[in-house]
């Protein structure tokens, strides 16, 4: 895949828009915490990045109960821009955040015919980051929530 400039907001609500028969049928509410001010381009793949943000609002929409709600924050830091997934689920306990990455690592039940629960999510996720050249954040609060934060280089008009 090539990198192109990309509009990261576009990307992140399309994306939402990609998985609102999962958010709907749950009630889960995906807003911006803050409107994004300006457009913030990332040198990016957005089809990568896409596979990210699918594997992050999806598991946001597992870990919370049925209303929860999903609040997305994109700001520019140093010659990034960084997009925070930030859920009010179940949350992530210190000795299995220490496993999310792993492949396999899953605590969903498996279910035979549902994708979610093979435990692949994540790592492909940081793979994808990794591979991009970006970063990837994880804080976590069991009982209260999560907030996964990515980062990507930003496009510079000249590069
Ligand atoms: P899967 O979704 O198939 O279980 P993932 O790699 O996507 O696999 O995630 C691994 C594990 O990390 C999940 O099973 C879950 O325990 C935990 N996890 C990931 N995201 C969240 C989140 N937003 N809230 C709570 N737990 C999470
Ligand atoms: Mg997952």
């Amino acid at each position: 895949h090539e990198l192109t400039p990309v509009d990261i907001r576009g990307l992140t609500e399309d994306t939402v828009a990609l998985i609102k028969q999962k958010t709907q049928a749950k009630k889960v509410s995906v807003e911006w915490a803050r409107e994004p001010e300006h457009e913030m381009r990332m040198h990016t793949d957005p089809f990568q990045v896409r596979q990210v943000l699918i594997n992050l609002l999806e598991n946001a929409v597992d870990a919370v109960d049925t209303n929860g709600q999903i609040r997305l924050a994109l700001y520019r830091k140093a010659q990034s821009v960084c997009l925070e997934v930030r859920d009010n689920g179940c949350g992530i306990t210190p000795e299995n955040i220490e496993k999310i990455f792993d492949p396999f690592f899953t605590t969903k039940p498996n279910v035979a015919e549902n994708e979610s629960g093979t435990g692949l999510g994540l790592f492909v996720v940081h793979k994808i980051m990794t591979g991009l050249s970006g970063s990837i954040h994880v804080e976590s609060e069991p009982g209260r929530g999560t907030t996964f934060k990515i980062c990507l280089p930003e496009w510079q008009s000249d590069s």
